[in-house]
């Protein structure tokens, strides 16, 4: 299993204090979901209950503490895929305070994207609602000020880069060899109200395909979706015969770094091969080495 944090800001723009807190983040929700799989769980519980974790973490861009819309509102997107070949996603949901559990909600329904969920709908999931107005932290509210103020450091692009770390995604490698992939984000910080990333696009930001790869993906969505990137990693790999690290470095290269934009990706292979790709400042990310959960920043 590996889990990402997201891509663009890096740890040399944290205090340490900040940086410890990322760290722990990270290696709580990696224990989290490393627990499932280690109890003989699906991929996909693993993967939920990592995500689960960093939703409910304010310092990450998912849940509680995502990015804000131009309008100052909460718009969540997240998705989920097993290998199996069934996936499930919610674009722009507003309510859930989970919205990976939505997502997993509609992978088992007859459905696979739904937009714009209404508390309604999430309740009738039996999962847990909220206010929109809870997700929004003060530090989110305060950045959103200084994006529309044009405060230094707060130029459109600066502020891309530096809020775009906090994205959350997962891959994981069952006891069964069932592949899975989760990712859950709220965007950008100043986004158009109604915009959709890559995240809840199946194919594009998240995808998993039994026999070949799990694929998590963070950055500028809009490359990812041109890209069809977290397909393409397990195309290239299906079809074209390339290893899981050749695969998602030649898509990196391509797709983001081809298109002068910014991001990142996680992905493990059948064989539990896993690799971290990225062309932004860096990529949050944890992972077990031996006795050791690693962590990114
Ligand atoms: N990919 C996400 C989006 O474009 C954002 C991110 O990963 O930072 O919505």
């Amino acid at each position: 299993m590996v889990i990402h944090g997201g891509a663009g800001g890096a740890h040399w723009q944290m205090d340490d204090a900040k940086a410890a807190a990322y760290r722990a983040g990270l290696r709580a929700a990696y224990l989290a979901g490393e627990a499932v799989l280690a109890a003989g769980g699906a991929a996909l519980d693993g993967c939920c209950a990592a995500i689960q974790v960093l939703e409910d973490d304010p310092l990450f861009n998912s849940g509680r503490g995502a990015a804000l819309t131009a309008a100052g509102t909460v718009e969540h997107d997240a998705a989920v895929m097993t290998g199996d070949g069934r996936a499930g996603a919610v674009a722009l949901s507003r309510h859930a305070r989970h919205p990976v559990l939505l997502a997993r909600a509609v992978r088992e329904s007859d459905e696979v994207l739904i937009a714009d969920p209404t508390g309604d709908f999430v309740a009738a999931y039996g999962l847990e609602t909220c206010d929109n107005a809870w997700f929004a932290t003060p530090e989110r509210l305060e950045r959103l000020a200084a994006l529309r103020a044009g405060l230094p450091g707060a130029e459109p692009e600066v502020g891309f880069a530096a809020n775009k770390h906090g994205t959350v995604g997962c891959v994981a490698l069952d006891v069964l060899g069932h592949l899975a992939a989760a990712t859950s984000t709220g965007g950008y910080d100043n986004k158009p109200v109604g915009r959709i990333g890559d995240t809840p696009i199946i194919g594009a930001g998240t995808y998993a395909r039994d026999g070949v790869v799990a694929v998590s993906c963070t950055g500028r969505g809009e490359s990812f979706i041109e890209g069809v990137v977290a397909h393409q990693v397990s195309a290239r790999m299906e079809l074209g015969g390339q290893d899981v690290v050749a695969a998602a470095r030649t898509v990196i290269e391509r797709e983001v770094t081809g298109r002068g934009t910014m991001g990142a990706l996680i992905a493990v292979g059948a064989t539990g091969d896993c690799v971290l790709a990225w062309d932004a400042r860096t990529l949050l990310a944890a992972w077990r080495d031996g006795d050791t959960v690693r962590t990114h920043l």
